[in-house]
């Protein structure tokens, strides 16, 4: 590997941050046309993202009687079901080049590549699902672990490519640029800003590394974990928007979180594992803290009405009652509930519970972050050298709202293309120089080694969970995201003190990260008055 490393100070020629679908699939792309590849994550394997949790499947294509044609009706579609759901405010480039490229894709990095096993009917044929909002049934999909399919799939195929090197347990921190970190001044007067890789803790040495980086890519997925309830891996904070807010890249569409209405509640953690909305079209009620029904009082159809009228509902009875959660009462679904819902059973009964009688108890969750850093559909960011794949980016497919099952696609599509885009440019950009390299001083510790208080930070996230759950949740109104963008403000300056003061460890760098991305939503909720999709303003 072309890698000069001297003490903690590395320089390779792409480095991609975040290990889930997004990160693994330009990897693997990037590694197979022979490009060296340093892929990094703060887990201690490769998984420890969203990517593995996904269970409803990935859009493929619906099979008809004349397979020539199917692609291209499906494609149409696809388009209009995500137009659709996205309320019309998504970039209909993006679209296209999702519904255009996304089965050849599903079928040479996934089928072919990677191996994945999805489920086929006897025929040999692909067993193709329909969820909300599709008009086909065109999902693909593994029972209801399609997620954990995938992705150990791809991570065997990482696992075994000699180019491509794996370092667990390092967490970027900052993104490092010619304009903000270069110590010779010419380079401050340049036009463009330069992305030169990125400052990384390595969570064993506790010491933070300087990874240079002719090309880099932000994977960091998600950020549900900036709200009290989510379904969202705990690593989930944004660190990808965070860091690219600071370095000065474009973001967008930072107000739009999609909340799932049952997630189930246990005080005891702080993720919050999905109950399938499948549940209440076979029968489930749901039923406040007095075990009454209460959906009747928010819209006639019921439990059956949309998912973000039920999250919306759910919200405003946990308000007002002060329950901490409501119920999900399954006893009268008229199946085996052991079978038909085999996951959702078996989360319950590790927590004492048997859903055949027992009510589940739920909340609402925030699950889909429709925003995130701007990103073409190359995945290319409004900074030179730096490209954005997956959850954390905004390529402006999803718009306002997202169409169930299509960000696996997403992930997929975009990595395999921002692999193919680099793998492109490499051959014509010489990438860093050595006279640039060298003016990127390594980490100053600029504070004493005092270590961060766990019950600092403890109380800081309780700050902004809460916050980000009460006042710039499901329903929004000026005077909630008033409060919140106070209390958010002084919170992000209260915390950039200590962390400059504190010795960097990874219970900092995740907050400081969920700090800045909570404060970055906020902004962008109270500057759109409009509801739309899943940004739904009460005044
Ligand atoms: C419960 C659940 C079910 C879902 N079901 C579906 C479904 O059925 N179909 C569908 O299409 N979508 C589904 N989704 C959404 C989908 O799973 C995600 O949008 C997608 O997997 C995101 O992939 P990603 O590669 O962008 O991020 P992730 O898979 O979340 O990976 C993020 C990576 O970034 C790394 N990382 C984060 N911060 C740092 C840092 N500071 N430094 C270094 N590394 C960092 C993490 O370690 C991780 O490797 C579901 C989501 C959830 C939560």
């Amino acid at each position: 590997m072309m890698t000069t490393k001297h003490s903690s100070r590395r320089h390779v020629p792409v480095l991609i941050i975040g290990s889930g679908l997004a990160g693994c699939t330009a990897a693997l792309t990037l590694a197979d046309a022979g490009l060296e590849v340093l892929l990094l994550n703060t887990g201690d394997t490769l998984t420890n993202g969203n990517s593995e949790m996904a269970q409803g499947g990935i859009i493929y294509r619906a099979a008809q009687q004349d397979p020539a044609n199917s692609a291209v009706d499906d494609a149409y579609n696809l388009a209009k079901d995500i137009l659709v759901a996205g309320h019309y405010y998504n970039s209909r480039k993006a679209v296209r080049c999702l519904c255009r490229s996304g089965p050849k894709c599903v079928d040479e990095m996934l089928v072919k590549r990677a191996g994945v096993k999805f489920d086929r009917n006897a025929d040999g044929s692909f067993n193709l699902t329909r969820e909300g909002g599709h008009s086909a049934p065109r999902i693909l999909h593994c029972a209801d672990f399609t997620g954990r399919a995938i992705m150990d799939s791809l991570t065997a195929r990482i696992l075994e490519h000699p180019k491509i090197t794996r370092l667990h347990k390092h967490a970027a921190i900052d993104l490092l640029t010619s304009h903000h970190h270069a110590k010779k001044s010419q380079y401050r007067y340049e036009v463009t800003n330069r992305c030169l890789g990125a400052y990384v803790l390595n969570e064993e040495s506790g010491e933070p590394e300087t990874i240079l980086a002719n090309w880099t890519v932000l994977a960091t997925g998600g950020v549900g974990q900036v709200f009290l309830h989510s379904t969202n891996a705990l690593g989930c904070v944004g660190a990808g928007v965070s860091m690219a807010y600071r370095a000065g890249v474009s973001l967008a569409n930072l107000e739009f979180m999609q909340f799932h209405p049952t997630a189930f509640y246990d005080e005891r953690g702080s993720r919050r594992p999905l109950i399938t909305e499948a549940l209440r079209g076979e029968g489930a009620r749901l039923l406040d803290a007095n075990g009454m029904p209460f959906m009747l009082r928010h819209d006639k159809r019921g439990d059956l009405a949309p998912r973000d009228i039920v999250a919306l509902a759910m919200m405003e009875e946990m308000l007002h009652s002060g329950a901490p959660c409501l119920f999900l009462d399954a006893s009268q679904v008229n199946h085996d509930l052991t079978t038909r819902f085999p996951t959702v059973f078996e989360t319950c009964k590790k927590t004492g519970l048997d859903i055949r009688k027992d009510p589940i108890p739920v909340v609402p969750a925030a699950h889909y972050f429709c925003g995130g850093i701007l990103a073409d559909i190359h995945g290319r960011t409004s900074m030179r050298g730096l490209y954005a794949v997956g959850e954390c980016a905004c390529t402006g497919l999803h718009g306002a709202n997202r169409l169930a099952s299509s960000s696996l696609l997403e992930a997929l599509v975009w990595g395999v293309a921002c692999g193919q885009d680099i793998a492109r440019k490499i051959n014509t950009d010489a990438g860093l120089s050595k006279t640039l390299a060298s003016a990127i001083p390594d980490w100053q510790h600029e504070g004493d080694d005092r270590r961060d208080d766990p019950a600092l930070v403890a109380q800081d996230w309780a700050s902004i969970r809460h916050t980000m759950w009460n006042y710039v949740g499901i329903s929004r109104s000026k005077a909630r995201l008033n409060r919140a963008f106070t209390d958010m403000r002084d919170l992000v300056r209260h915390i950039h003190d200590f962390y400059k003061h504190t010795r960097i460890s990874r219970q900092l760098v995740d907050l400081f990260h969920g700090s800045q991305s909570a404060y970055v939503i906020t902004q962008a909720a109270m500057r759109n008055p409009v509801s739309l999709g899943c940004h739904y303003r009460t005044d």
